[in-house]
């Protein structure tokens, strides 16, 4: 029984409707992505299905936009399966089951795959239907939410478009024009120790909400690892002490929350380490006030011993490393408001029996940025005698001003809906990266339909935005 079939446009429901028949979680996009062969070969559309699983498919231009170049379409095949506790649904076998509330569609109990089924419902309709559009190349890629892994591995020599409108974005009235490319440091500094004499204390610097790196790093939350080192080096100037144990933080691209340091000092010197803590809790009690408040130190006094700690040049290397890496925001743009341009987040520090590792993650929507910063970790970790290696980089996609798809795109959607559209870039990666880091004179905007709380069993798509963004696209396709 169909729930979407009298929903118009009829075309972009209905297709909605049938991918939603077929299990697409991420990694498990096989029988979608043979749906969309299947799609083209029935409608005799030149088609390629890669090894990934990634489709494309070509559609000639309609009478009279023969001469305008091809525009590439693109959206992602795969979806995040979440389910409510109560919900039954095995989604790695069975389709979602379609509900429509209001002006929203929903699945019950589970993620809908709003996020991106509603632009390969899209690029479905418009490859099935007889509309005005220059050439098409409709690209459908896998594994976007897992990774980019489709658009990383797609050869995209065989495309022939230069201008790209990527469809999954989930606010109307909004056109991304930039994201931010990446990579992480994974650094190692050696360290040697020695056994020491003294009185055992373990200090934990906690309470920080911490925060994701990219969506979350212009609000200047407290990192645990730059505050535990700055604690530290106020120590050094104040009292001896031996550095024990240094840890904190889980993932590379979460701003750590907590870090915990282990340190001797002699029996004499206790009360000063006390005092000191206590004064530095104050002090940045004070500093974050406002986006910490809850930040604490927590002092615990373990006994007296013997213990392996860094011999005083490491301690000494250590704290300068720690204490002088770059972190946080680095530069806000200019061109678009409340943009971090470039940024960088020390994210998971260990200190081992022979090393001190940590990893160092730089985003950045300028490129130069981004590996000017790298650069600078990785000069001061070999000038200090350490290691650096870069791993995970991928390529970010800047703003360029003043391109035809957006000039067509503002056009149409000030008529269509008598205001601005607004322009923004996120501080993150998005597939659009990757097309304009391998695609020569690339232009891109991302857009699309309100959908809620994606990637959670509450996601909801909204008909009627649905239907405003899919009048506006074929407009701007219309007028290219
Ligand atoms: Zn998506």
């Amino acid at each position: 029984m169909s729930v979407l079939q009298d929903l118009e446009p009829r075309d972009v429901f209905g297709f909605f409707e049938e991918i939603a028949g077929i299990p697409h979680g991420s990694g498990n996009t096989k029988a979608i992505s043979d749906y969309c062969v299947d799609f083209a070969r029935k409608r005799n559309l030149k088609h390629l299905q890669d090894e990934s699983g990634n489709v494309i498919i070509w559609k000639p231009a309609s009478k009279g936009h023969e001469e305008t170049a091809p525009v590439i379409l693109q959206g992602h095949l795969d979806m995040v399966l979440q389910q409510a506790e109560e919900s039954a649904l095995d989604m790695e076998r069975e389709g979602l089951k379609l509900g429509v509330k209001g002006d929203d569609i929903h699945a019950s109990g589970t993620t809908l795959g709003g996020d991106d089924g509603i632009a390969v419902a899209y690029m479905l309709a418009l490859l099935n239907g007889d509309y005005a559009h220059p050439a098409l190349e409709c690209v459908f890629t896998v594994d976007e939410e897992i990774g980019l892994l489709g658009a990383e591995a797609l050869d995209m020599s065989v495309l022939e478009g230069k201008c790209m409108i990527n469809l999954d974005s989930e606010e109307e009235g909004i056109f991304t024009v930039g994201c931010a490319g990446g990579l992480t440091g994974e650094c190692t500094l050696p360290v040697k120790r020695v056994p020491v004499e003294g009185v055992l204390y373990e200090i934990s610097l906690e309470g920080l909400k911490g925060g994701h790196s990219g969506a979350e790093i212009q609000k200047e939350r407290g990192n645990s690892h730059k505050l535990t080192a700055r604690l530290l080096a106020r120590l050094d100037e104040r009292l001896s002490f031996a550095l024990v144990a240094l840890e904190g933080g889980r993932v590379d691209n979460a701003i750590p929350g907590q870090t915990v340091c282990s340190l001797l000092v002699d029996a004499q010197e206790e009360d000063v380490l006390l005092e000191e803590a206590r004064a530095y809790e104050a002090v940045i009690r004070h500093e974050l006030r406002a986006s910490d408040p809850e930040v604490r130190l927590v002092v615990k006094r373990e006994g007296a011993g013997m213990e392996q700690a860094l011999d005083p040049r490491s301690k000494a290397l250590v704290i300068y490393l720690l204490h002088m890496i770059p972190n946080g925001v680095w530069k806000r743009s200019v061109e678009i408001d409340d943009l971090v341009q470039t940024s960088c987040n020390l994210g998971v520090v260990k200190l081992l029996e022979d090393a001190l590792t940590f990893t160092h993650s730089v985003r950045s929507s300028v490129e130069s940025e981004k590996l000017a910063l790298s650069d600078q970790v990785r000069l001061l970790t070999e000038f200090l005698g350490g290691f650096y290696e870069a791993r995970g980089v991928y390529p970010g996609w800047e703003y360029q001003k003043d391109t035809k798809l957006e000039r067509v795109m503002a056009e149409v959607f000030r008529e269509q809906y008598q205001r601005e559209p607004r322009i923004i870039a996120i501080h993150a990666g998005l597939e659009c990266g990757i097309f304009s880091s391998r695609i020569e004179g690339f232009s891109c905007v991302s857009i699309g339909p309100d959908i809620r709380d994606i990637h959670s069993f509450r996601e909801r798509l909204s008909i009627s935005s649905a239907r405003r963004v899919w009048e506006f696209l074929l407009q701007v396709l219309e007028r290219f």
